[in-house]
């Protein structure tokens, strides 16, 4: 049926678009051209530029970067206007006798915003998002609009890597084969002149396939990964491979730039995931740790995200809106597993991942901003929380579905574990839900009801009480599943691996920014700092008559629980300064988790290993 619907489509549309990206400019002048032929027939046309955004899960389309439209049929321009009831839409007349229209524009690009659109080029990477390099007319869809993409590269010096099928390259000229809509979108592609790529994993076999990570740079000395680096992503394959038992992928290409210019990315798709790191996230151990989880979550979506799908997120084109109200589902689980990953791959120390727990756990539970919204709310909220701003953060709330979804589903690992007596683990749920059985990259969709069958397959509780509970109803504390583990959390004056000492969260109950002039990114309603007056925007000059640093706050903060004196802060906002006065005496105090004794220890269970080398 599918194939006789895209064979129908094609026949209307007279067969695919002619896609040339020419990003010649892109490294030094930072635009790309795009020149299109699309087949048309006379008569009220529309074309669209893509606007929500797969995996970005909002209206990203960066259409204020879309310039130089000009359209033309038989080399005559063709006027346009912009339909006003949709701004992604641009409307004209296709004229008696023409078989085809030319469509011509320039991406600027211009940084703005989160994810695709606030990264382009350095003078040795670009990143080709082609949501932002193509129009597709208003009779296609995902999968019946056609392409025959072509890129033009700045040099024969710049290599390149995509999940693109067929790359034919003559000169500075690539070719791919012919692509729907859906999979050109799916497939972004990173180029550059410092490039490295490994093959980290393959099967031959009946489902013969392969994994590679492929690293652009600034520099060449950003690609001297070790091998022991590289090992912990041959094992994180193998990990993924051990829990889902099946894969969605034939060959999956992690896409990895490596900038201290371009800002960091971490964008899924079904055979790559478009990641960003600082320069010396491959060469640095600290750095590889802290952005440890990148590339685990990015590819956990393969399974989670991509294979199956939220029905609200199902689309037939990238101009009907999203419904985001399961990314609890979608994003929360993909946090979990990112992060369990990168301790079960040995990125990360296993010794570390309660202080990780207590963390997350502690950020949650000091948000006064959970006694107005539900997680739920958050998830459905995405499109306008991802973009907005971080100041008082704690009482809007962010995109908690992650996070907070993390927890909420350590809690339902805790409560399988339990109710099988270890024999099954939100693992077992994963495997059954996500892995199935081999195949390509094709998606199947899911409601909540489907998970809830699914969670009560593996272990029969009340799952809809329990979504109701952590999801829909205002949760004055979040899912404290490390309980159930045989933990506790304990606040003490020791800085953990996951809070820094320069966190004021849980005593003053501020977040400084880092340096100096540290500025205030967030005051909590109702904490010391917020009673004495602090706001967001401040800038801390000094603490107790001495130049501002984290260090001299921490000992302030202990000196003030001895001698029972207030904390004087000097602060500066738009030229203007003033003495804040902070009565706080309860000392410094950061989140753990210390075991309990005589319970059994699961959390230490949830980040053991899988893979048998
Ligand atoms: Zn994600």
């Amino acid at each position: 049926m599918m194939f006789a619907a895209a064979l129908l489509a094609a026949a209307l549309s007279g067969g695919p678009i002619t896609l040339v990206v020419d990003a010649s400019q892109a490294p030094t002048q930072n635009i790309v051209r795009t020149h299109e032929v699309i087949p048309a027939k006379p008569g009220a046309l529309t074309l669209y530029y893509p606007q929500w955004i797969p995996g970005e899960h909002s209206p990203a389309g960066p259409i204020q970067n879309l310039a130089e439209l000009v359209i033309t049929a038989d080399g005559k321009r063709l006027q346009w206007h912009r339909d006003p009831a949709n701004l992604f839409a641009f409307k004209l007349d296709v004229p008696q006798g023409a078989s085809s229209i030319t469509a011509d524009f320039t991406y600027l690009g211009a940084t703005f915003g989160n994810y695709s659109s606030n990264r382009l080029s350095t003078p040795n990477i670009f990143v080709i998002d082609w949501n932002q390099n193509v129009l597709y007319p208003s009779y296609g869809t995902n999968d019946d609009t056609q392409f025959d993409p072509t890129l033009i590269l700045p040099g024969s010096d710049w290599k390149f890597a995509t999940a693109l099928y067929d790359a034919k390259r003559t000169g500075n000229t690539v070719t791919w084969s012919t692509t729907s809509l859906g999979r050109l979108l799916d497939s972004p592609l990173d180029a550059c002149v410092n490039f490295r790529s490994w093959n980290i994993w393959s099967e031959q076999g009946s489902s013969p396939g392969t994994a590679s990570l492929n690293v652009c740079a600034d520099t060449p000395e950003e690609l001297d990964a070790t091998d022991k680096t590289i090992g912990h992503y041959r094992a994180l394959v193998k990990e993924m491979i051990a829990m889902y038992g099946a894969r969605h992928w034939r060959n999956y290409h992690f896409l990895l730039t490596l900038s201290d210019v371009m800002p960091g990315e971490g964008v899924e798709h079904h055979e790559s995931s478009d990641d960003g790191e600082g320069g010396d996230y491959l060469i640095d151990s600290k750095a590889l740790e802290r952005g440890g989880d990148l590339l685990s979550h990015e590819f956990n979506h393969s399974w989670d995200g991509k294979y199956r799908m939220p029905d609200g997120l199902v689309r037939s084109n990238p101009n009907e809106p999203y419904d985001d109200s399961l990314l609890w589902v979608y994003e929360g689980m993909t946090q979990y597993y990112g992060d369990v990953m990168s301790y079960r791959d040995g990125i990360r120390d296993a010794k570390n991942w309660p202080d990780h727990i207590a963390a997350v756990y502690a950020n949650y539970d000091n948000e006064q901003g959970r006694d107005w919204r539900s997680l739920g709310d958050t998830a459905t909220s995405g499109p306008f929380l991802y973009g907005a701003p971080r100041g008082y953060y704690s009482e809007r709330r962010g995109v908690d579905f992650y996070a907070e979804g993390e927890l909420m589903w350590l809690l339902a690992d805790a409560i399988i574990r339990d109710r099988t007596h270890g024999a099954s683990s939100l693992d077992t749920f994963a495997r059954e839900f996500f892995g199935q059985h081999d195949t390509g990259p094709v998606t199947v969709s899911y409601t909540r009801a489907d998970v809830i069958a699914g969670l009560n397959k593996v272990a029969p509780y009340d799952w809809a009480a329990f979504f109701h509970r952590w999801v829909d109803d205002i949760a004055v504390h979040p899912p404290a599943g490390f309980e159930e583990d045989g933990w506790k959390l304990v606040y003490t004056d020791t800085p953990s691996h996951d809070v820094q000492k320069d966190n004021f969260v849980y005593s003053l109950g501020f977040t400084p920014g880092r340096g100096a002039a540290a500025t205030v990114g967030d005051v909590h309603f109702g904490s010391p700092a917020w009673k004495a007056g602090l706001g967001i925007g401040e800038r801390l000059i000094a603490v107790n008559g001495r130049d501002y640093s984290g260090d001299l706050l921490y000992d302030a903060v202990k000196e003030a629980q001895r001698s029972h004196k207030p904390i004087e802060l000097l602060v500066e906002k738009d030229e203007m300064f003033r003495t804040i006065s902070i009565p706080y005496y309860d000392g410094p105090r950061y989140p753990h988790l210390e075991r309990v004794k005589g319970a059994a220890d699961h959390l230490s269970e949830v980040v053991k290993p899988l893979r048998k080398e």
